[in-house]
């Protein structure tokens, strides 16, 4: 859901405190690690505590149980409650906060709107006797990258391979010191770069082949971009307060802020769940009529109003506190269809936004 690799490189998202080898029957899901958070988490009998932001940012120098975030590591660790967090990791990533907040907000048709990765893609060609294809096709078809709307793309043609085994070798089909011609597949399939040392893992168990024949070809063509941010369509165009009014209806939020003209027309928007005003520039560069984000300061405002460009204030709160009903629903699935019915999954439910309208 968020991989460790889309993280910004200031960010410290991952496994905060806690053993990673623990048995977790119990998750609880919530925005921040706050104490109150912790504290309910530790009486819900949860041994995880998965949160968006990061329960250790600064490096700590000491942990003291005097200070808040001391007392929250030392109620976790005594607990036995581990605290994982997904920050940018999980904005950037496919399906994540960013599309989330996107979906919310009526947006279609979204691209990241600061690049961050390209993911680079590999051809794997393999050769395999014809009656292993559909062995070794499943066992790579879960490394392979969705290409648009589709999964478990691939190809395969017939040809005639050779080979002589010699002394030592224990051939699956024919005999040392004897030349042998055998009918086989080249089977082709793209794959993302990062994944091929366990493609290759699950391709050398499933083939019958002592030593099967593979080959790796880089690519020009681009796999799927991520980063931060997204910029997408409305279904049809509308005013900007018009707009405002419906993000805060879709955020459930009491009121927002908004800057530019309520009656100019936005169609184009640019969203970047929680703190976003420094992507305004490429918001504005994308041709974005409006940037939905939280943490608009004057300075920001103006910046906004010189560049034509229009902002919407939705708050960092309302803008990520989706995650947590999200997250929760995704993990329950997850973990069903993983075969981990044992395992709860409980949305945090005592959190509000320090800000009052
Ligand atoms: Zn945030």
């Amino acid at each position: 859901m968020a991989p460790a690799s889309l993280a910004e490189a200031w960010d410290n998202p991952g496994l905060q405190v806690g053993n990673p080898g623990a048995d977790v029957t119990r998750i609880m899901v919530a925005l921040d690690p706050a104490p109150d958070v912790i504290s309910s988490a530790v009486s819900s009998s949860c041994q995880l505590l998965v949160t968006h932001h990061p329960l250790i940012f600064k490096p700590l120098k000491s942990i003291s149980f005097a200070t808040p975030q001391g007392h929250s590591i030392h109620t976790a660790i005594s607990a036995g409650l581990s605290v994982l967090c997904m920050h940018t990791n999980y904005d950037s990533a496919n399906g994540g906060l960013n599309d989330l907040l996107a979906r919310k907000i009526g947006l279609s048709g979204c691209s990241p709107l600061r690049i961050s990765t390209v993911r680079e893609l590999v051809k794997l060609v393999v050769f395999v006797p014809a009656s292993h294809l559909e062995k070794v096709r499943n066992a790579l078809f879960p490394h392979l990258p969705a290409q648009g709307n589709y999964r478990d793309c691939s190809f395969a043609a017939g040809g005639e391979g050779t080979f002589l085994p010699l002394d030592g070798a224990r051939p699956f089909i024919g005999t040392v010191g004897k030349q042998e011609k055998v009918s086989e597949e080249r089977l082709e399939l793209l794959i993302e770069r990062q994944n091929l040392p366990r493609a290759l893992k699950d391709l050398l168990a499933s083939h019958p082949y002592e030593e099967p024949a593979y080959d790796l070809y880089p690519l020009l063509n681009e796999g799927e971009k991520l980063g931060l941010g997204r910029i997408g369509r409305l279904p049809s165009p509308l005013s900007l307060g018009e707009y405002a009014g419906r993000v805060r209806d879709a955020l459930s939020a009491p009121g927002l802020r908004y800057v530019g003209d309520p009656l100019a027309t936005v169609s184009k928007v640019a969203l970047c769940s929680g703190s976003g005003a420094s992507l305004l520039r490429d918001a504005a560069r994308s041709g974005a009529d409006v940037l939905v984000t939280g943490d608009i300061k004057y300075h920001d405002a103006r910046d906004a109003q010189d560049l034509g460009i229009a902002l919407i204030d939705a708050g960092h709160f309302k803008s990520e506190i989706i995650m947590v009903e999200e997250i929760s629903q995704r993990l329950s699935r997850a973990l069903e269809e993983n075969g981990f019915q044992g395992c709860l999954v409980m949305p945090c439910t005592l959190e509000s936004d320090p800000f009052k309208i």
